[in-house]
């Protein structure tokens, strides 16, 4: 393959087995080869431990890797904002932290959810560990597939829709940090921040016109607007404020291998605004086959 061709065919977020994903970052590269993608990016939840496994994988694939992670941030109790990093520094001290910070919280909020479904539910913490590799992130699809194999549900999106949207009464959210300092976290790495699934039912319910202005001043670079979780009435009002902000729009999957319906490369981005995202990073480059 031909420099010319990397950018052709896009997806910018997808997940693996070091977060909520069901591949491999290996088995990942060859499900995207299959798929007839030139380039991913890797975008674990708050881990940038797959690039390696992945990064091994593009010459056997002929599939360039963009490393990426998607941060946990929040406005308040209700408000999660995702917020996709691209060529960040994996080592730089305070991002660094602050991920170690964010996967503890996260554990220890999944300790509580699994204490209160045990009194309902047979789930131990147990179940839970097993069903997540060593040093992963640990999400709600992992107290999922606990729960699967338990015969309590019947698949990821089941145990979602009965036990673990908010509406179910178990979760609480983690603590994490505000999305403009996300933004400052992922930029002051090298890296370029864009939105996740900002008009997804979660985001437009916090998302503001002056947060996102905010954000825009913090630095965001661009706006996922094109992704399956997006509902379609709240997508032409945000890419209007993209255009008058002077933000890009990036368009992805969000694959989560068997774990969820969003297939691979479903939602791509155009390769002229993947070039300029790719130009905007310094911490960590694309690599190619
Ligand atoms: P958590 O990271 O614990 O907040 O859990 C949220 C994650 O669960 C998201 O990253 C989604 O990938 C996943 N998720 C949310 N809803 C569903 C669903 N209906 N089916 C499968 N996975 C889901
Ligand atoms: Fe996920
Ligand atoms: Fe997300
Ligand atoms: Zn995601």
């Amino acid at each position: 393959m031909g420099l010319g061709s990397v950018f052709d065919a896009v997806d910018l977020h997808t997940h693996s087995t070091v977060s909520d994903g069901t591949d491999s970052p290996a088995q990942l590269l060859r499900v995207a080869a299959a798929a007839g993608l030139t380039a991913i990016a890797l975008t674990d939840h708050d881990v940038t431990d797959g690039w390696v496994e992945a990064a091994a994988t593009v010459p056997a694939t002929g599939v360039a890797l963009i490393p990426g992670i998607e941060l946990s941030t929040r406005y308040d109790e209700h408000g999660s904002i995702h917020v996709l990093g691209y060529g960040i520094d994996p080592t730089e001290p305070r991002l660094v932290a602050e991920l170690a910070t964010i996967r503890a919280a996260r554990v220890a909020r999944a300790e509580r959810l699994v204490e209160k479904l045990s009194a309902v539910v047979p789930i131990s913490w147990e179940d839970v560990v097993a069903h997540a590799a060593p040093g992963v992130t640990i999400g709600r699809p992992h107290i999922a597939d606990a729960l699967i194999a338990r015969g309590v549900v019947r698949d990821r999106s089941d145990a979602f829709a009965r036990l673990l949207s908010p509406r179910g009464g178990f979760v609480e959210s983690y603590p994490a940090p505000h999305p403009v300092e996300g933004v400052g976290l992922i930029r002051e790495a090298g890296g370029v921040a864009v939105l996740a699934h900002p008009a997804s039912r979660a985001a437009v319910r916090s998302l503001t016109e002056t947060r996102l202005m905010n954000l825009a001043r913090a630095g965001l670079f661009g706006l996922e607007l094109d992704h399956p979780e997006n509902i379609p009435e709240h997508v032409p009002p945000l890419r209007d404020l993209a255009a008058r902000l002077g933000l890009a729009v990036t368009g992805s999957s969000d694959y989560h291998g068997t774990g969820k319906r969003n297939r691979i490369g479903q939602c791509r981005t155009p390769a002229d605004t993947v070039i300029r995202l790719l130009a905007a990073t310094t911490g960590t480059r694309i690599v190619l086959p």
